[in-house]
């Protein structure tokens, strides 16, 4: 006969949140598509590493799946179509059975990422290298990126105009740069005992990029003339032409499998290629048009602020949906559809790191391997600077995921004193819209090995996929 159980068994079943992770939650039928997902996102990381590179892949992407330039198609129901700015932004569409005027549903994710801009006049020669300036992007802590190995990647525009796509060091004849840190033996107690942000300075984060001369004797800036040449001969570029460029050093690294049980990936920029990839193939998943129109739009300057022409910040968002209300003589207006529209604003967070658990609420935590992350709000402090969903929204996204089955939970990013940040949610919400933070939660992010378990991407995908196709 079974056993009886005991009343605070009864009672964690039948009131208490599940302390299961999603590796026990997600049918282990299903398991086999955590780890083909995984290995897809692996290869879009691989290939696809600036913003400007992300935009072309999705754009090959859904163009294979028969998507089509906005411009010259035909906005009506169930056209698959996308919409590129300045090749930063990118908004797949499918239109819905009414256009838009059934509402708009909508993924934000960004694909901008940390990392050590050149600047315009990169190159000096000191102590026979030539090193080249850089001024990092983002909220790094500029320690991670020392003696690591980088790739240079971007476009240059030459005195000409003509357009040169850089990518040095992916492959493996190919150099890397590296930013040399003081050795040990060097420097004595005073360095030892800096601050974290006064050991690596902004001004200090300089790569070495060359240090073979000219063959002549008592010329100056040898090093530097001959990388000039060097760089003429291979790319047909003078020193002028860094001015009319935009070139990033990141992470040369391959993301890779960490841990014994290949449960979790290290790799670049996670945060926000992990929802964004998520998002790109949720979208391109879907079957058919629903009542509503779907977008999937990907958003560029996140990690800065939103700011200038291609971020969440900008009106590219507004300029898409005002071409599809005139493309589908919608009766409403543009702010209106907006206002009526569902985001998710598709981004990472912060997981539990067990060395530091002192900076977290571990009742408001998010852990590796427990599911997407549903989070009511961001910002810092007493919430300043965030945007919060609001409770009637988060009512509708719970009961779609516990509907669906798909694993989630919910945290905060750092305790209340102790942390913050921002997403592009608080961008959208000034439309009126209802607006809510959803993402896996990732290990060491914002460093050049960011870890991530490969369920949490999965039911990010899951839970994204669902949002489009629900009633
Ligand atoms: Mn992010
Ligand atoms: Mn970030």
């Amino acid at each position: 006969m079974a056993e009886e159980k005991k009343e605070s068994q009864l009672l964690k079943e039948k009131l208490a949140r599940t302390s299961d992770s999603a590796w026990e939650r997600l049918p282990e039928g299903e398991h086999k598509h955590v780890f083909s997902f995984a290995e897809e996102y692996k290869h879009f990381l691989r290939e696809a590493k600036t913003e400007r590179e992300i935009v072309k892949w999705i754009q090959t992407k859904a163009e294979k799946q028969g998507y089509q330039p906005f411009e010259n198609a035909a906005v009506k129901s169930g056209a698959k179509l996308f919409i590129t700015n300045k090749g930063k932004n990118i908004a797949l569409l499918v239109i819905g059975k009414n256009g838009v005027d059934s509402g708009l549903r909508i993924i934000a994710s960004h694909i901008d990422a940390l990392r050590l801009d050149l600047k315009s006049a990169p190159f000096y020669e000191d102590g026979g290298l030539v090193m080249m300036n850089t001024h990092y992007y983002g909220g790094i802590k500029k320690y991670h990126w020392v003696n690591t190995p980088l790739a240079l990647h971007g476009v240059i525009f030459t005195k000409d105009g003509k357009r040169l796509d850089v990518s040095i060091g992916e492959n493996e004849n190919e150099p890397v740069f590296v930013i040399p840190d003081l050795l040990p033996h060097v420097g004595g107690r005073a360095f030892a005992e800096k601050k974290m942000n006064e050991v690596i300075t902004g001004e200090s984060l300089d790569a070495v990029a060359a240090s073979l001369p000219l063959f002549e004797k008592d010329a100056v800036d040898k090093v530097k003339l001959r990388l000039y040449k060097y760089l003429n001969e291979k790319y047909g570029v003078i020193e002028e032409d860094f001015f009319s460029a935009e070139l990033q050093l990141v992470p040369a690294i391959k993301p890779r499998d960490i841990g014994f049980d290949g449960s979790l990936m290290g790799a670049y920029a996670h945060d926000d290629r992990s929802c964004s990839y998520a998002n790109m193939a949720s979208m391109l998943d879907l079957v058919g048009p629903a009542d509503h129109t779907c977008m999937a739009i990907f958003m560029d300057k996140e990690e800065i602020g939103s700011t200038g022409a291609t971020g969440a910040d900008s009106l590219f968002l507004e300029n898409v949906v005002e071409q599809i209300c005139s493309k589908t003589n919608s009766q409403k207006t543009t702010h209106q559809v907006l206002a009526d529209a569902k985001i998710i604003s598709a981004d990472v967070t912060s997981a539990l790191d067990p060395k530091y658990r002192e900076f977290f609420d571990s009742a408001n935590v998010n852990y590796v391997g427990y599911g997407v992350s549903v989070e009511r709000g961001t910002g810092y402090g007493g919430k300043y600077e965030g945007s919060e969903a609001t409770a009637e929204f988060m009512s509708f996204i719970r009961t779609l995921f516990n509907k669906e089955k798909i694993p989630w939970q919910t945290g905060e990013i750092s305790k209340v004193d102790e942390g913050g940040g921002g997403t592009v949610a608080k961008y959208f919400a000034k439309y009126g819209c209802d607006i809510i933070d959803i993402g896996p939660p990732v290990l060491a992010m914002h460093s050049p090995c960011e870890i991530l378990s490969k369920v949490d991407l999965y039911c990010a995908f899951k839970g994204y996929k669902a949002f489009f196709e629900t009633k």
